[in-house]
Protein backbone atom coordinates (compact mmCIF):
# COMPACT_ATOMS: atom_id res chain seq x y z
CA UNK A 1 0.00 0.00 0.00
CA UNK A 2 1.57 3.30 -0.73
CA UNK A 3 1.83 5.76 2.05
CA UNK A 4 -0.61 8.42 3.31
CA UNK A 5 0.51 11.79 3.57
CA UNK A 6 -0.38 15.27 5.74
CA UNK A 7 1.56 18.69 5.41
CA UNK A 8 3.58 20.04 8.43
CA UNK A 9 1.49 23.05 8.38
CA UNK A 10 -1.62 20.29 9.51
CA UNK A 11 0.11 18.69 12.22
CA UNK A 12 -2.42 20.75 15.08
CA UNK A 13 -5.04 19.39 13.04
CA UNK A 14 -3.27 15.79 12.72
CA UNK A 15 -2.95 15.82 16.34
CA UNK A 16 -6.59 16.91 17.32
CA UNK A 17 -7.87 14.01 15.58
CA UNK A 18 -5.84 11.37 17.47
CA UNK A 19 -6.46 13.52 20.13
CA UNK A 20 -10.27 12.43 19.88
CA UNK A 21 -9.71 8.97 19.41
CA UNK A 22 -6.95 7.92 22.07
CA UNK A 23 -5.26 9.58 25.19
CA UNK A 24 -2.17 11.18 23.07
CA UNK A 25 1.30 11.48 24.09
CA UNK A 26 3.80 13.05 22.17
CA UNK A 27 7.17 15.33 22.39
CA UNK A 28 5.86 18.42 24.10
CA UNK A 29 7.34 21.12 25.92
CA UNK A 30 7.34 20.69 29.71
CA UNK A 31 9.64 22.93 32.63
CA UNK A 32 12.00 23.93 30.16
CA UNK A 33 12.45 20.56 28.67
CA UNK A 34 11.04 18.57 25.04
CA UNK A 35 9.67 15.54 26.62
CA UNK A 36 6.99 12.74 26.14
CA UNK A 37 4.01 13.30 27.91
CA UNK A 38 0.35 13.15 27.65
CA UNK A 39 -0.71 16.50 25.22
CA UNK A 40 -2.67 19.09 26.60
CA UNK A 41 -3.37 20.99 23.43
CA UNK A 42 -2.92 19.88 19.68
CA UNK A 43 -0.52 22.97 18.80
CA UNK A 44 2.04 22.10 21.91
CA UNK A 45 3.49 19.01 20.21
CA UNK A 46 6.97 19.23 18.63
CA UNK A 47 8.54 16.57 15.49
CA UNK A 48 11.40 18.69 14.83
CA UNK A 49 13.85 17.44 17.36
CA UNK A 50 16.66 15.09 17.53
CA UNK A 51 15.52 13.48 20.77
CA UNK A 52 14.21 13.89 23.77
CA UNK A 53 16.50 13.43 27.13
CA UNK A 54 13.59 11.15 29.08
CA UNK A 55 12.98 8.15 27.02
CA UNK A 56 8.96 7.60 26.58
CA UNK A 57 9.18 4.35 27.95
CA UNK A 58 7.19 6.10 31.28
CA UNK A 59 4.33 5.63 28.79
CA UNK A 60 3.90 1.62 29.13
CA UNK A 61 6.19 1.77 32.66
CA UNK A 62 5.55 4.65 34.37
CA UNK A 63 8.40 5.72 37.14
CA UNK A 64 5.89 5.05 40.08
CA UNK A 65 3.22 3.35 39.91
CA UNK A 66 0.11 1.94 42.15
CA UNK A 67 -0.28 -2.23 41.74
CA UNK A 68 -2.73 -2.39 44.46
CA UNK A 69 -4.60 -0.13 47.08
CA UNK A 70 -5.57 -1.85 50.41
CA UNK A 71 -7.41 -0.83 53.46
CA UNK A 72 -7.67 -1.46 56.89
CA UNK A 73 -10.99 -3.32 58.33
CA UNK A 74 -11.26 -4.79 61.82
CA UNK A 75 -13.27 -7.98 60.15
CA UNK A 76 -10.27 -8.10 56.82
CA UNK A 77 -7.34 -7.39 57.99
CA UNK A 78 -5.46 -5.41 54.83
CA UNK A 79 -8.07 -6.13 52.26
CA UNK A 80 -6.76 -5.84 48.49
CA UNK A 81 -8.68 -2.99 46.81
CA UNK A 82 -8.57 -4.07 42.93
CA UNK A 83 -6.54 -1.17 41.41
CA UNK A 84 -7.72 -1.11 37.50
CA UNK A 85 -4.96 -1.49 35.01
CA UNK A 86 -4.90 1.21 32.53
CA UNK A 87 -7.05 -0.12 29.24
CA UNK A 88 -7.95 3.18 28.05
CA UNK A 89 -7.13 3.56 24.08
CA UNK A 90 -3.79 5.31 23.54
CA UNK A 91 -1.13 6.14 21.45
CA UNK A 92 2.74 7.69 21.58
CA UNK A 93 3.28 9.98 18.11
CA UNK A 94 6.75 10.90 17.89
CA UNK A 95 8.70 8.31 18.96
CA UNK A 96 12.59 7.33 17.19
CA UNK A 97 13.05 4.05 16.06
CA UNK A 98 15.44 3.13 18.93
CA UNK A 99 13.11 4.09 21.48
CA UNK A 100 10.00 1.86 19.42
CA UNK A 101 12.61 -0.83 19.27
CA UNK A 102 12.92 -0.83 23.07
CA UNK A 103 9.46 -2.21 23.62
CA UNK A 104 10.31 -5.27 21.94
CA UNK A 105 12.68 -5.92 25.00
CA UNK A 106 9.75 -4.97 27.17
CA UNK A 107 7.51 -7.12 25.49
CA UNK A 108 9.92 -10.06 26.24
CA UNK A 109 10.88 -9.38 29.90
CA UNK A 110 7.33 -8.20 30.86
CA UNK A 111 5.16 -9.74 28.44
CA UNK A 112 6.42 -13.30 27.46
CA UNK A 113 7.17 -16.24 29.40
CA UNK A 114 6.13 -17.59 32.39
CA UNK A 115 5.89 -14.36 33.96
CA UNK A 116 3.67 -11.77 32.64
CA UNK A 117 2.71 -8.49 33.80
CA UNK A 118 -0.73 -7.44 33.82
CA UNK A 119 0.26 -3.39 34.23
CA UNK A 120 2.79 -3.40 31.39
CA UNK A 121 0.76 -5.72 28.93
CA UNK A 122 -2.86 -3.63 29.66
CA UNK A 123 -0.87 -0.26 28.71
CA UNK A 124 0.97 -2.45 25.78
CA UNK A 125 -2.14 -3.88 24.41
CA UNK A 126 -4.17 -0.34 24.19
CA UNK A 127 -1.16 1.98 23.21
CA UNK A 128 -0.45 2.83 19.13
CA UNK A 129 2.82 3.66 18.48
CA UNK A 130 3.71 6.12 15.44
CA UNK A 131 7.04 6.70 15.24
CA UNK A 132 9.06 9.25 13.51
CA UNK A 133 12.30 7.97 11.43
CA UNK A 134 15.37 9.94 12.62
CA UNK A 135 16.66 12.83 9.57
CA UNK A 136 19.42 13.93 11.59
CA UNK A 137 20.88 11.21 13.53
CA UNK A 138 23.62 12.53 16.24
CA UNK A 139 27.28 11.45 16.41
CA UNK A 140 26.08 9.33 19.63
CA UNK A 141 23.96 7.38 17.82
CA UNK A 142 24.37 4.12 17.04
CA UNK A 143 21.52 2.35 16.60
CA UNK A 144 23.12 0.77 13.59
CA UNK A 145 25.30 -1.17 15.42
CA UNK A 146 22.97 -3.97 16.33
CA UNK A 147 21.73 -4.03 12.40
CA UNK A 148 18.94 -1.29 13.11
CA UNK A 149 19.00 2.00 11.76
CA UNK A 150 16.83 5.91 11.74
CA UNK A 151 14.09 3.83 9.24
CA UNK A 152 13.68 0.95 11.18
CA UNK A 153 10.07 0.42 11.76
CA UNK A 154 10.20 -2.47 14.12
CA UNK A 155 8.35 -2.10 17.41
CA UNK A 156 5.97 0.66 15.71
CA UNK A 157 2.51 0.35 14.30
CA UNK A 158 3.32 3.28 12.08
CA UNK A 159 6.53 4.87 10.47
CA UNK A 160 6.50 8.25 10.00
CA UNK A 161 9.27 9.85 8.07
CA UNK A 162 10.20 13.37 7.53
CA UNK A 163 9.11 14.19 3.01
CA UNK A 164 10.19 18.11 3.04
CA UNK A 165 6.95 20.42 3.64
CA UNK A 166 4.79 17.00 4.95
CA UNK A 167 5.17 13.50 6.29
CA UNK A 168 4.79 10.44 5.20
CA UNK A 169 2.70 7.43 7.00
CA UNK A 170 3.05 3.73 6.40
CA UNK A 171 1.27 0.98 8.11
CA UNK A 172 3.50 -1.39 10.13
CA UNK A 173 0.92 -3.45 11.87
CA UNK A 174 -2.61 -4.30 11.63
CA UNK A 175 -3.58 -1.89 14.33
CA UNK A 176 -1.79 0.67 12.26
CA UNK A 177 -3.00 0.24 8.88
CA UNK A 178 -6.55 0.09 10.61
CA UNK A 179 -5.80 3.78 12.42
CA UNK A 180 -4.28 5.22 9.07
CA UNK A 181 -7.53 3.86 6.92
CA UNK A 182 -9.90 5.54 9.45
CA UNK A 183 -8.27 8.63 9.44
CA UNK A 184 -8.96 9.18 5.80
CA UNK A 185 -5.81 11.26 4.87
CA UNK A 186 -4.85 11.58 1.15
CA UNK A 187 -2.14 9.62 -0.72
CA UNK A 188 1.25 10.12 -1.02
CA UNK A 189 2.19 11.56 -4.38
CA UNK A 190 5.54 11.29 -6.34
CA UNK A 191 7.38 14.58 -5.34
CA UNK A 192 6.85 13.59 -2.06
CA UNK A 193 8.15 9.51 -2.07
CA UNK A 194 10.87 10.92 -3.77
CA UNK A 195 12.16 13.63 -1.34
CA UNK A 196 11.53 11.39 1.83
CA UNK A 197 13.76 9.08 -0.46
CA UNK A 198 16.28 11.62 -0.43
CA UNK A 199 16.16 12.59 3.24
CA UNK A 200 16.51 8.76 4.10
CA UNK A 201 19.79 8.67 2.15
CA UNK A 202 21.16 11.85 3.72
CA UNK A 203 20.12 9.88 7.22
CA UNK A 204 21.90 7.53 6.45
CA UNK A 205 25.14 9.34 5.21
CA UNK A 206 25.38 11.03 8.48
CA UNK A 207 25.63 7.44 10.61
CA UNK A 208 29.17 7.39 12.40
CA UNK A 209 31.25 4.46 12.02
CA UNK A 210 30.76 1.97 14.48
CA UNK A 211 31.92 -2.07 15.06
CA UNK A 212 28.71 -4.03 14.92
CA UNK A 213 27.78 -5.25 18.81
CA UNK A 214 26.70 -9.07 17.44
CA UNK A 215 28.59 -11.61 19.43
CA UNK A 216 29.90 -8.95 22.14
CA UNK A 217 28.23 -12.07 24.57
CA UNK A 218 30.62 -14.52 23.55
CA UNK A 219 33.48 -11.53 24.11
CA UNK A 220 31.79 -11.06 27.85
CA UNK A 221 31.54 -14.68 28.94
CA UNK A 222 35.06 -14.93 30.47
CA UNK A 223 35.27 -11.46 31.80
CA UNK A 224 33.74 -11.55 35.34
CA UNK A 225 36.39 -11.77 37.03
CA UNK A 226 38.38 -8.73 34.26
CA UNK A 227 40.06 -6.22 36.23
CA UNK A 228 38.43 -4.19 33.50
CA UNK A 229 35.19 -3.24 35.70
CA UNK A 230 37.34 -1.66 37.90
CA UNK A 231 39.09 0.59 35.65
CA UNK A 232 36.02 1.37 33.36
CA UNK A 233 33.68 2.37 37.10
CA UNK A 234 36.74 4.82 38.32
CA UNK A 235 35.30 7.77 37.79
CA UNK A 236 31.92 7.34 37.88
CA UNK A 237 29.46 9.08 40.35
CA UNK A 238 27.03 6.27 40.86
CA UNK A 239 24.02 8.90 40.00
CA UNK A 240 22.17 6.67 37.73
CA UNK A 241 21.21 9.00 34.88
CA UNK A 242 22.35 6.31 32.66
CA UNK A 243 19.92 3.96 33.58
CA UNK A 244 17.00 6.40 34.56
CA UNK A 245 17.28 7.97 30.53
CA UNK A 246 17.86 4.51 29.07
CA UNK A 247 14.56 3.19 27.28
CA UNK A 248 15.71 -0.39 28.02
CA UNK A 249 16.63 -0.15 31.62
CA UNK A 250 13.77 -1.78 33.57
CA UNK A 251 14.74 -2.51 36.85
CA UNK A 252 12.31 -1.71 39.66
CA UNK A 253 11.75 -1.65 43.32
CA UNK A 254 8.40 -2.33 45.19
CA UNK A 255 7.23 -0.91 48.41
CA UNK A 256 4.31 -0.81 50.78
CA UNK A 257 3.41 2.66 51.94
CA UNK A 258 1.06 3.02 55.13
CA UNK A 259 -1.63 5.71 54.40
CA UNK A 260 -4.86 6.56 56.08
CA UNK A 261 -7.15 3.62 56.52
CA UNK A 262 -5.06 1.63 55.01
CA UNK A 263 -2.03 1.73 52.65
CA UNK A 264 -0.26 1.05 48.67
CA UNK A 265 1.94 -1.24 47.17
CA UNK A 266 3.97 1.27 45.06
CA UNK A 267 6.75 -0.07 41.89
CA UNK A 268 8.88 2.56 41.11
CA UNK A 269 11.82 2.66 38.82
CA UNK A 270 15.65 1.92 40.73
CA UNK A 271 19.31 1.69 38.98
CA UNK A 272 21.94 -0.90 39.52
CA UNK A 273 23.77 1.81 39.46
CA UNK A 274 23.05 2.59 43.59
CA UNK A 275 24.89 1.40 45.90
CA UNK A 276 21.73 0.42 47.72
CA UNK A 277 20.35 -1.54 45.07
CA UNK A 278 21.46 -4.90 45.81
CA UNK A 279 21.67 -4.26 49.93
CA UNK A 280 20.31 -6.85 51.94
CA UNK A 281 17.86 -6.81 54.98
CA UNK A 282 21.36 -8.50 56.65
CA UNK A 283 23.73 -5.85 55.56
CA UNK A 284 25.38 -7.97 52.93
CA UNK A 285 25.97 -6.15 49.78
CA UNK A 286 26.17 -8.72 47.23
CA UNK A 287 27.49 -5.91 44.59
CA UNK A 288 29.62 -3.60 47.35
CA UNK A 289 31.47 -1.31 45.03
CA UNK A 290 30.90 0.46 41.60
CA UNK A 291 32.75 -2.13 39.70
CA UNK A 292 30.75 -4.67 40.08
CA UNK A 293 27.90 -2.47 40.01
CA UNK A 294 29.11 -1.28 36.18
CA UNK A 295 29.95 -5.08 35.45
CA UNK A 296 26.68 -5.96 36.28
CA UNK A 297 24.77 -3.33 33.54
CA UNK A 298 27.26 -4.13 30.80
CA UNK A 299 26.51 -7.92 31.69
CA UNK A 300 22.88 -7.93 31.88
CA UNK A 301 22.47 -5.75 28.99
CA UNK A 302 25.10 -7.30 26.55
CA UNK A 303 25.09 -10.91 27.70
CA UNK A 304 22.84 -12.21 30.02
CA UNK A 305 19.46 -10.84 28.11
CA UNK A 306 20.47 -11.66 24.72
CA UNK A 307 20.98 -15.14 26.24
CA UNK A 308 17.53 -14.93 27.76
CA UNK A 309 15.45 -13.32 25.52
CA UNK A 310 17.24 -12.86 22.32
CA UNK A 311 17.38 -9.56 22.55
CA UNK A 312 20.35 -6.57 23.70
CA UNK A 313 19.27 -4.40 26.41
CA UNK A 314 21.05 -1.71 24.61
CA UNK A 315 19.05 -0.08 21.33
CA UNK A 316 22.04 2.46 20.89
CA UNK A 317 19.61 5.58 21.77
CA UNK A 318 23.09 7.72 22.88
CA UNK A 319 21.25 8.68 25.73
CA UNK A 320 23.67 7.50 28.48
CA UNK A 321 26.33 8.81 26.48
CA UNK A 322 25.16 12.54 25.86
CA UNK A 323 24.06 12.73 29.45
CA UNK A 324 26.92 11.16 31.85
CA UNK A 325 28.15 13.48 33.86
CA UNK A 326 31.91 12.16 33.80
CA UNK A 327 31.43 11.40 30.00
CA UNK A 328 31.59 7.56 30.29
CA UNK A 329 30.48 6.20 26.68
CA UNK A 330 29.27 2.98 26.74
CA UNK A 331 30.64 2.34 23.35
CA UNK A 332 34.25 3.16 24.36
CA UNK A 333 33.45 0.40 27.27
CA UNK A 334 32.14 -2.49 24.27
CA UNK A 335 35.38 -1.53 22.86
CA UNK A 336 37.58 -1.82 25.91
CA UNK A 337 35.54 -5.56 26.29
CA UNK A 338 36.63 -6.54 22.71
CA UNK A 339 40.23 -5.38 23.17
CA UNK A 340 39.97 -7.21 26.76
CA UNK A 341 38.91 -10.49 25.32
CA UNK A 342 41.44 -10.32 22.45
CA UNK A 343 44.64 -9.72 24.94
CA UNK A 344 43.33 -12.62 27.18
CA UNK A 345 43.37 -14.52 23.83
CA UNK A 346 46.28 -13.72 22.86
CA UNK A 347 48.08 -14.65 26.55
S1 LIG B 1 25.49 8.46 34.26
FE1 LIG B 1 27.72 8.17 34.33
S2 LIG B 1 28.29 8.78 36.42
FE2 LIG B 1 26.06 8.46 36.44
S3 LIG B 1 25.83 6.29 37.09
FE3 LIG B 1 25.86 6.31 34.84
S4 LIG B 1 28.01 5.93 34.29
FE4 LIG B 1 27.99 6.56 36.46
S1 LIG C 1 22.52 1.77 27.21
FE1 LIG C 1 22.72 3.94 26.58
S2 LIG C 1 22.75 3.87 24.33
FE2 LIG C 1 21.97 1.89 25.02
S3 LIG C 1 19.73 2.14 24.98
FE3 LIG C 1 20.42 2.63 27.09
S4 LIG C 1 20.73 4.87 27.10
FE4 LIG C 1 20.59 4.22 24.93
Amino acid sequence: MEPFLFAKDQLSEFVAELMSRVRLYAPVPRDQELRFDEVKTPDEVVLDYRNTTKPPKMVLFPQTERMIAFAQEREHFNKVLQVPFDEQPKAILGLRPCDARSFLLFDKVFGAGKYIDPYYQARRKSTLILALACTHPRPTCFCHAFGSGPYDSEGADILMRDAGDAYLLEAVSEKGAALLEELGLAQADQAHLQKAAELEEAAYQKLVEIEPVEGIERDLEDLFESELWAEISEKCLACGTCTYNCPTCHCFTIEDRVLSGGGERVRSWDSCMYPYFTLHASGHNPRPDQASRWRQRVMHKFEYLPHNVGLYGCVGCGRCVVNCPVLLDIRQVLRRVRQERASKVES
